[in-house]
């Protein structure tokens, strides 16, 4: 048994970890100030013996000494997330995403601990190729544009965290997450499938940006807490960066189309352009599709439930309210 620390343990992706964790027979210490995940995501751990939650920011310097103190491990998860939520306020996405991860690896580097840092497929940018490994370059958009604040603050996470690990011999691993899905997320801050299942529920109309031509792949959060558990396991996976996702990629139209099907025929899909939803100087991604060969060779598996029992899962949630 270890003793593990998540950050950002109260949000979407956090809590599913945490809840493995546990599983698995360790003591979790969660570490979040609920600014953008909720209390209510850990309430089938809340009363759990090995369970400890901390109420604080990773932008106080103060709270993460304590909260790594005695700790073996620690999942690195907290940041500002989410298309809308950056585009909103790119001066929080930066305070939050850079600084405190700094810090945290510094405390790592003093308590000997390992370390899981998540990142996104946010730093891939722009890129035009057909599917991203590892290695490829990273395309940010200008810095007029604020959505590329987001990619460059994880970008500059990863470069830290690689420099850690090589000047300190730290065992790091960081995990790109592409378009994690499932019960718990939540529309506020862009993502896409919550924001379509609810407008469904709600009798529609379900909103798609531009022609919704774009593609995504989409990976269940499920899943890809199993993986992040076992790559912190894997003694090979240190010092390492990995896509983390699933590499079927669908249109937006497409998955609009599977929504409504699923909820009411009858529900009108409407198309709306960028500026409308983000204002005139946003840019989305056309295509993003996760190499994820790595990850096969290093774990033996990838993420690979089918997007339609994906949006089941999602909707059966939604409508027991879980
Ligand atoms: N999108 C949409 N309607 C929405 C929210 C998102 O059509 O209400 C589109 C968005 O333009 C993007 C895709 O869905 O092309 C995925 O968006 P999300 O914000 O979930 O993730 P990301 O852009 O980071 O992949």
């Amino acid at each position: 048994m270890s003793h593990c620390l998540v950050t950002g343990g109260a949000g979407f992706i956090g809590s599913h970890l945490t809840e493995l964790l546990l599983a698995d027979g360790h003591e979790v210490t969660v570490l979040d100030n609920l600014s953008t995940g909720e209390q209510g995501n850990l309430r089938g751990v809340s009363e759990h013996p090995r369970f400890r939650f901390l109420a604080g920011s990773i932008t106080d310097p103060v709270m993460m000494s304590e909260a790594v103190s005695g700790v073996d491990a620690i999942y690195h998860l907290a940041a500002a997330v989410g298309v809308r939520l950056v585009a909103e306020d790119p001066v929080r996405t930066i305070e939050t995403n850079i600084y405190p991860t700094e810090v945290l690896l510094r405390l790592a580097v003093q308590g000997g601990q390992k370390f899981f840092l998540a990142s996104t497929s946010e730093v891939y940018g722009k890129n035009f190729k057909e599917s991203w490994a590892e290695e490829d370059d990273l395309h940010f958009g200008a810095t007029t544009r604020p959505r590329w604040a987001y990619g460059c603050s994880k970008a500059i996470d990863e470069f830290l965290a690689l420099a850690y690990s090589k000047k300190y011999n730290l065992n790091v691993v960081i995990g790109r997450f592409f378009n994690v899905v499932g019960p718990r997320q939540v529309g506020n801050y862009g993502m896409v499938i919550p924001r379509f299942v609810d407008q469904a529920l709600a009798g529609g109309p379900v909103i798609v940006y531009d022609d919704g031509g774009q593609e995504r792949c989409f990976g269940h959060v499920g899943e890809v807490a199993g993986i992040v558990k076992d790559l912190m396991d894997e003694p090979s996976a240190a010092g390492n960066v990995f896509n983390i996702g699933s590499d079927q990629s669908v249109s937006i139209r497409e998955l609009a189309e599977s929504v409504v099907a699923k909820i009411d025929p009858k529900i009108a899909i409407e198309y709306i352009p960028y500026s409308e939803a983000y204002g005139d100087d946003f840019e989305d991604i056309r295509r993003r599709v996760p190499d994820v060969a790595k990850l096969e060779k290093t774990l033996g598996r990838k993420p690979v439930m089918p997007l339609d029992q994906i949006l089941d899962d999602i909707i059966a949630a939604k409508r027991a309210d879980i």
